[in-house]
C-alpha cells in the first residue's frame, strides 16, 4: 500500500516495496503551487485544495505560506476584529495539517521576512530560492476580484500564473480586467477558518473539518476562546 510521509524539511516521500523511495521531489522543482493564507485554522478544505492543485496541475511541491500579518484582514476595515492568533502557532498548524502529504509543505518565509505580508515580495524570494521554475499562484474565488488591491499587483501577474479555486459559497469570484488566470477544475469543501472559530467558541466539534494535528494544537493552546 502507498504510504506517504514528510520529511524533515518538508520534502516528502514515500516508502515503495522493499524501502525504495520514489516520488521524492527533485532537488529542483519546476512547478511549484504558492497558496498563501492566514491559517487561522487551517481547516480540510485548505488541505484537499492543495491536494487537487498538486495532482490536476502536475506541481512538484505546493507550499503554503504563512501570513505573518495578513494586513488586509488585520488592518483599518479589516475583517479580522477577534484577534489573530500568533504566527509560530499558524505556523505549527499548518505543518500538522499537511504532515505525511507528499509534495505539500508549510512554508515560513513570510514570518521570517516579518512585517505586513505581501505576495509580490514573497513571490520574488520563491523566485530566488528555485531559480526558473514556474511559480503558481493558487487563491479562492472569494479573494480573486480584490487582486488589485494587493500590494504591486504588476509584480504579481508577472511572477506567477494565477490560479482561481472555485470555493464553495463563493462560485464565480473572479480576477478584475487586466488579470491572466487559469480555473482549477476540482471539487472543494466549503469550509471556513471563521465558522471553524465560532464553532470552537460554542463548543462544537471540528474534527471533521480540521485535520487531528489541528484539533490538538487548538485544545493544547486553548484557541478562538472556547466558552467552557
Ligand atoms: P477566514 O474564514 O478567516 O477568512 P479562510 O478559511 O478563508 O479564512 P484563509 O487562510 O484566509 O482561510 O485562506 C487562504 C487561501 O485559501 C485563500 O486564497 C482562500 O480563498 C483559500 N481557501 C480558503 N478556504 C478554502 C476552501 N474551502 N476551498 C478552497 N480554497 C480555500
Amino acid at each position: 500500500m502507498r504510504q506517504e510521509c514528510a520529511g524533515r524539511a518538508g520534502v516528502s516521500r514515500w516508502n515503495g516495496p522493499a524501502g525504495s523511495l520514489t516520488d521524492v521531489p527533485g532537488p529542483n522543482p519546476r512547478r511549484i503551487g504558492v497558496l498563501g493564507g492566514t491559517f487561522d485554522p487551517p481547516h480540510n478544505g485548505h488541505v484537499l485544495a492543495g491536494l487537487e492543485a498538486r495532482d490536476r496541475l502536475n506541481l512538484d511541491l505546493v507550499l503554503f505560506t504563512v501570513a505573518n500579518d495578513p494586513w488586509q484582514k488585520t488592518g483599518a476595515g479589516g475583517i479580522r476584529e477577534d484577534g489573530l492568533t500568533g504566527v509560530e502557532i499558524r505556523l505549527a498548524m499548518v505543518e500538522a495539517a499537511v504532515e505525511g502529504l507528499r509534495g505539500l509543505q508549510a512554508d515560513d518565509l513570510e514570518m521570517q521576512r516579518g512585517g505586513p505580508t505581501y505576495t509580490a515580495d514573497t513571490l520574488l524570494e520563491l523566485e530566488g530560492r528555485y531559480p526558473g521554475a514556474d511559480l503558481l499562484l493558487l487563491i479562492g474565488s472569494d479573494v480573486a476580484a480584490g487582486l488589485d488591491s494587493w500590494i504591486r499587483p504588476d509584480e504579481v501577474k508577472r511572477r506567477a500564473t494565477i490560479v482561481v479555486m472555485d470555493r464553495p459559497g463563493h462560485d464565480g469570484g473572479r480576477p478584475p480586467n487586466g488579470w491572466n488566470y487559469e480555473l482549477l477544475e476540482a471539487p472543494l469543501l466549503e469550509v471556513s477558518a471563521v465558522d471553524l472559530r465560532g464553532q470552537v467558541r460554542y463548543g462544537r466539534p471540528i474534527g471533521d473539518q480540521v485535520p487531528a494535528g489541528v484539533v490538538d494544537l487548538i485544545d493544547r493552546y486553548d484557541l478562538y476562546g472556547a466558552v467552557r
